[in-house]
């Protein structure tokens, strides 16, 4: 496939900064987005605008998702004028919002009866990373479907790592989203410890930040807090569908994510009255 067209469902912080890219590098792209304005906005920039998700997909030979969770992904998909109704077969389909493995398993099965094959490919990566082309896509799905898209994700990430069949992805961004939510949830109550002794809090900044726990995560966190700018590259409220998620993958693996239970308590807690703001707002939770 050389230059195909290509749908996209969902302009949000990610979706959006994804259609941006894929226009810059001169695809004819196609959008849809539940709010209208998103969509009218990426107009500006050459997209082609549909008035549905069925719309969009009949006109594309890929279409990618990328919608909040899993009621929306089932909304853009399967809804009235869904995405699946216009679908040509042979088209690929990707899905790439963070989503339960269930889910993307039943849209996978629901993608053949239509003769399309589905890609699973969350990614990591936040705002700037999607509007540069510099995500990190986790595939599952067929090997022979990912070569068919290879060279269109290659324009929106870095990597793009096939990691098995149908679920393969959403699993594994469902256990890297697990680790950063416990991790941001332990620094958040670190930094309530701090305040509570009065400890001087720029002083423990300089230590926390040198150590061994300053991950990229933690340090965009550090920073944050240092400018108190909390726009969202990354929704607070998010956060929690991915604990949530992950706490359900486990159980059905059999396995028990016990740490990530008290996370999800403090970032549901956090996200009354934080939920729109960045992820690393959950410092300002009083815990
Ligand atoms: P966002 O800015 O909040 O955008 C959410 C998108 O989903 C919007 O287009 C929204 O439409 C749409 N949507 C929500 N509910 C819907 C529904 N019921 N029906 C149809 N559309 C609906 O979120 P985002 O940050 O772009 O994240 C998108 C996905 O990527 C999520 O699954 C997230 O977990 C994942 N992700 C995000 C990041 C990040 O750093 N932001 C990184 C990796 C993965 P409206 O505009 O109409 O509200």
């Amino acid at each position: 496939m050389s230059k195909p067209r290509i749908a996209i469902l969902g302009l949000g912080i990610m979706g959006g900064g994804m259609a941006t890219r894929l226009l810059s590098s001169g695809f004819q792209v196609v959008v849809f987005n539940r709010s209208r304005e998103k969509s009218l906005s990426l107009a500006k920039d050459g997209a082609f605008v549909a008035e549905s998700p069925k719309d969009a997909a009949a006109s594309a030979d890929i279409v990618l998702s990328m919608v909040a969770d899993d009621n929306a992904s089932r909304a853009v998909w399967l809804g009235e004028n869904g995405a699946l109704a216009g679908v040509s077969a042979g088209s690929v389909l990707i899905e790439s919002s963070t989503l339960s493995v269930g889910w993307v398993k039943e849209l996978s099965a629901l993608a053949s009866q239509h003769g399309c094959e589905l890609l699973d490919a969350p990614v990591t990566g936040t705002k700037p990373h999607a509007a540069s082309g510099e995500l990190f896509f986790m595939v599952g799905g067929s090997a022979s479907a990912l070569e068919k898209v290879r060279s269109v994700l290659s324009v929106l990430g870095r990597e793009v790592l096939h990691l098995g069949p149908a679920g393969s992805g959403a699993l594994v961004k469902l256990i890297n989203n697990f680790v950063c939510g416990v991790e941001a949830a332990s620094f958040a109550e670190a930094m309530t410890l701090v305040d509570k002794s009065g400890l001087d809090r720029e002083k423990c900044l300089a230590v926390l930040e040198n150590s061994a726990l300053a991950s990229p995560l933690i340090k965009r966190i550090i920073s944050r807090m240092r400018t108190n700018d909390y726009t969202p590259n990354f929704p607070l409220k998010l956060m929690t569908k991915d604990l949530r998620y992950a706490i359900s993958e486990a159980q059905n693996a059999g396995a028990s994510l016990k740490t990530a239970a008290p996370a999800l308590e403090l970032f549901q807690q956090a996200a009354e009255g934080l939920g729109d703001l960045d992820f690393s707002a959950v410092v300002k939770s009083p815990g």
